[in-house]
């Protein structure tokens, strides 16, 4: 079998949930939107919900209703990009908590579905999603008269505690819901770092529940180990990979291993990326390509069966870093052809 090993580790992503539900002031949601942040959102959404949570999160209705398969009945399932239009039958199907981003889907809404519960997000700096003040003051009033399940909000810069944005947030947020009294929500898993005042009534963390940074104490949750399909020695001189950019300068041994850029590999970790024999690191030689990689392995006694590229020793914020992006990105892309191993957990 050449396709890479995708090791996950349902009870590492448990007790995390509960690590930040500890550090929440308030209830802890779980975000798992893009497939659970590509790691199997079936899985991923009940081992949450067997560690306590109760609302959970994804970006798009099409989204939603994977989860409440998965799920059942007995948890909310906010919609972060709200009531677009052909999502009615979707949101009412899946019994659905859109997140309302604006008068125009508040409107759309109240049209289509008038009982239906929803929820609100305020724009209070990011000018990515959410109601403006100006709005808000225009449709509070008959928004809080209806079935509100959550104002909620959004920061742009929590992973970065002392950023002068976070307490301009906050204090936005405070000051546009003052009276409120459905449940409100303004922290990630940045936020929830920052401190209580952050927490309100409910917080979403994605990324620390799945290992990554800011959450520095978060516990590991994937392994991913890439099979050697050949193994070949090189004379001084020749070269490895498209463009011939590695080129032997001494009698070298070169490990061929299935994982490429069609596997979430990408291509920027070229000349920076480091794989690993247990506790042995093992430079990558030459360009990542589609779908494998060359490997220095001259220094190993024996070339293994399989390379590891996240392990222990290389989280997914550490390969983030080699390849000049973050641990979000290495974790969303990582691909459909890995063989899924779930440890632990409800799966
Ligand atoms: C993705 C997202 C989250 C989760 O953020 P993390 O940084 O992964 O914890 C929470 N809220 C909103 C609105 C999001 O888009």
């Amino acid at each position: 079998m050449a396709t890479g090993m995708l090791h996950i580790d349902l009870d590492a992503i448990a007790a995390n949930w509960r690590a930040l539900d500890a550090k929440s002031a308030g209830a802890t949601g779980a975000v798992v939107k893009a497939d659970g942040y590509g790691l199997g959102v079936a899985p991923v959404a009940k081992t949450l919900a067997a560690a306590g949570a109760r609302w959970f999160f994804v970006a798009v209705a099409e989204e939603g209703a994977g989860v409440r398969a998965a799920l059942g009945p007995d948890v909310e399932i906010g919609v972060f990009s709200g009531h677009m239009a052909g999502d009615t039958g979707l949101l009412r199907a899946a019994r659905l908590v859109p997140i309302l981003n604006s008068a125009e889907q508040w409107a759309r809404h109240q049209a289509s579905l008038p009982d239906a519960p929803y929820g609100v997000q305020l724009d209070t700096g990011m000018n990515r999603l959410g109601l403006e003040p100006a709005d808000w003051a225009t449709c509070r009033a008959e928004m809080e008269a209806g079935p509100l399940k959550l104002v909620m909000s959004h920061l742009a810069s929590a992973d970065e505690p002392d950023h002068p944005q976070n307490q301009d947030q906050l204090r936005t947020f405070t000051e546009m819901t003052a009276g409120v009294t459905a449940p409100r929500s303004l922290s990630a898993t940045g936020g929830i770092l920052l401190g209580p005042d952050y927490h309100f009534d409910l917080t979403r963390p994605g990324i620390g529940l799945y290992g990554g940074l800011p959450f520095t104490d978060a516990t590991p949750v994937v392994r991913l180990s890439l099979p050697v399909v050949q193994t070949r020695d090189l004379a001084p001189g020749e070269t490895v990979g498209y463009g011939a950019t590695f080129v032997a300068q001494a009698p070298t041994r070169i490990a061929t291993i299935s994982g490429g850029y069609a596997d979430g590999l990408i291509r920027a970790m070229t000349g920076t990326g480091v794989l690993y024999a247990g506790d042995t690191p093992c430079p990558l030689a030459g360009r990542v390509s589609m779908d494998l990689m060359g490997v220095d392995v001259t220094h190993l006694d024996e070339v293994p069966e399989s390379l590891d590229i996240l392990a222990p020793h290389q989280s997914i914020d550490d390969l983030a870093e080699a390849a000049g992006t973050i641990g979000y990105e290495i974790l969303t892309s990582l691909g459909g052809r890995y063989t899924r191993h779930y440890e632990g957990g409800v799966s």
